[in-house]
């Protein structure tokens, strides 16, 4: 008899499993169920897409007759509001009943709406899907000044779609610094000039209190906790996400701001895997929980639960060292590994568009921030994903080019 596949989102880390299941089992039975309305798109090229810089086509990775032509049952528009793990069922708001011997949840999350006065009025986005993207799109063309809360990496798509599209716009955070848990003010002011340059104004210790409309219910403004007030007819926030778990309570899974798996993919409950942004998985890279919210990282995981998932004992473990580039400005920008974790940090400015932060753990590199150059960062992963001991070495680590064998060296000495 042939097994029974169903995944629960069509992101790249659904997609991604029911692709490695298809070919390392090609009588298996996959189906693959989405509440979006459209087969996998790039989410990372979205925001391309509404800064008005790429059309629609080269956004979408498959259609649905990739998934025909692979003999993949694809259910667009299908919501899953319960899995029952004693039964082997996943149940949907249609009133489908899907029986499995292996289930992949890969649910993402969706944003975060601002808990604060008319958050829901019109012009007013959270940003999360090509659906989304569409809204921004339309709104942001026809805007003349926008608000951007959320300073963070997904706030900083919608602040660089202001810039693009000639929305002047003020960009309220709550702290000192873009991304503050990252960045030094050192660093974080880079940023500042260049969002600074796209006619995108920086407010700090700021925020938004609540949004004022017009008696149309669309955005006229937004009012900070100080008072102050900045006039809009657009608003980009992205202050966070939830994790899609709410169709599991009563299923025995373990939950914790997201599903908790090992190393494989594995939940607690068996035959039960999850890959990509909603795992709180443990990285054995760390040695403990982490959670990643990043493509490439959703890819590999969604490949290592479809390799687990067709094995009869697991056979492929997640180790992985992540990594998120921001392509906004005329200089690069790259985040790896966990660079908001670790006890300590050596950071280094060279000049006025070129910096550096890595974040150490225990004397080991756990993540960091590149700005301006980023030949570090070859050597730097590697370095996080050996677990080198660099103490006493931290100096090196701030050097233009990163010596690996140095440091494997010195660390095999003492
Ligand atoms: C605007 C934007 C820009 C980004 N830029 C970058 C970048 O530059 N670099 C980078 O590395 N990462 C970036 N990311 C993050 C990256 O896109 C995500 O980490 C990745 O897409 C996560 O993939 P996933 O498959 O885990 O989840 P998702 O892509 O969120 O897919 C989950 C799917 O599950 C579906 N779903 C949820 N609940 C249910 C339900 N109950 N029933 C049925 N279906 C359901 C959802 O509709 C969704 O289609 C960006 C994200 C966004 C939104």
């Amino acid at each position: 008899m042939c097994a029974s596949h169903v995944i629960i989102g069509d992101g790249i880390a659904g997609s991604s499993a029911a692709e490695t299941i298809r070919e390392a089992d090609p009588e298996a039975d996959v189906t693959v169920i989405t509440e979006e309305g459209e087969a996998l798109y790039n989410r990372i090229l979205i925001k391309e897409f509404a800064k008005g810089k790429l059309p629609e086509a080269p956004v979408s990775i498959h259609d649905p007759d990739w998934y025909a032509e692979r003999d993949i049952d694809l259910r667009l528009d299908t919501v899953v509001t319960e899995v029952d793990t004693d039964a082997r069922e996943v149940h949907t708001y249609e009133g489908d009943v899907f029986e499995y011997d292996k289930l992949l949840v890969a649910t993402g999350g969706t944003p975060t709406q601002l808990p604060v006065d008319n958050s829901d009025a019109e012009g007013i986005h959270h940003f999360w899907t090509f659906e989304d993207a569409r809204a921004i799109k339309a709104d942001a063309e026809a805007a003349e000044k926008g608000v951007v809360i959320g300073a963070g990496l997904l706030g900083i798509d919608l602040a660089a779609i202001c810039g693009a599209q000639d929305v002047e716009a003020h960009y309220l955070m709550r702290g000192n610094a873009w991304w503050r848990y990252a960045l030094s003010e050192e660093g974080a002011e880079i940023i500042h000039d260049a969002l600074r340059e796209m006619d995108v104004t920086p407010v700090f210790d700021s925020g938004v209190d609540h949004f004022e409309t017009d008696d149309g219910g669309r955005i006229t403004a937004a009012v900070d906790p100080n008072g102050e007030r900045f006039e809009a007819d657009f608003a980009g926030a992205a202050i966070g996400l939830n994790f899609n778990t709410e169709f599991l309570r009563g299923s025995g899974l373990e939950l914790d701001d997201g599903i908790v798996v090992d190393e494989y993919m594995r939940t607690n409950v068996d035959d039960v895997y999850a890959a990509g942004d909603i795992t709180q998985f443990h990285d054995v890279i760390l040695g403990d929980r982490a959670q990643n919210g990043a493509w490439g990282s959703a890819k590999e995981q969604g490949s290592v639960a479809g390799t687990n998932m067709v094995a009869d004992a697991p056979e492929e473990e997640f180790r992985w060292v992540s990594s998120y580039s921001i392509t906004h400005f005329d200089f690069p920008f790259l985040s790896f590994g966990h660079p908001t974790l670790g006890d300590d940090s050596v950071e280094k400015k060279y000049d006025e568009g070129t910096w550096r932060r890595v974040a150490l753990k225990e004397g080991r590199v756990v993540g960091g921030v590149l700005i301006g150059d980023l030949a570090a960062q070859s050597g730097l992963k590697k370095l996080a994903r050996k677990q080198v001991d660099v103490r006493g070495n931290e100096d090196l680590l701030l050097e233009e080019q990163i010596d690996v064998d140095a440091f494997e060296e010195t660390a095999a000495a003492e």
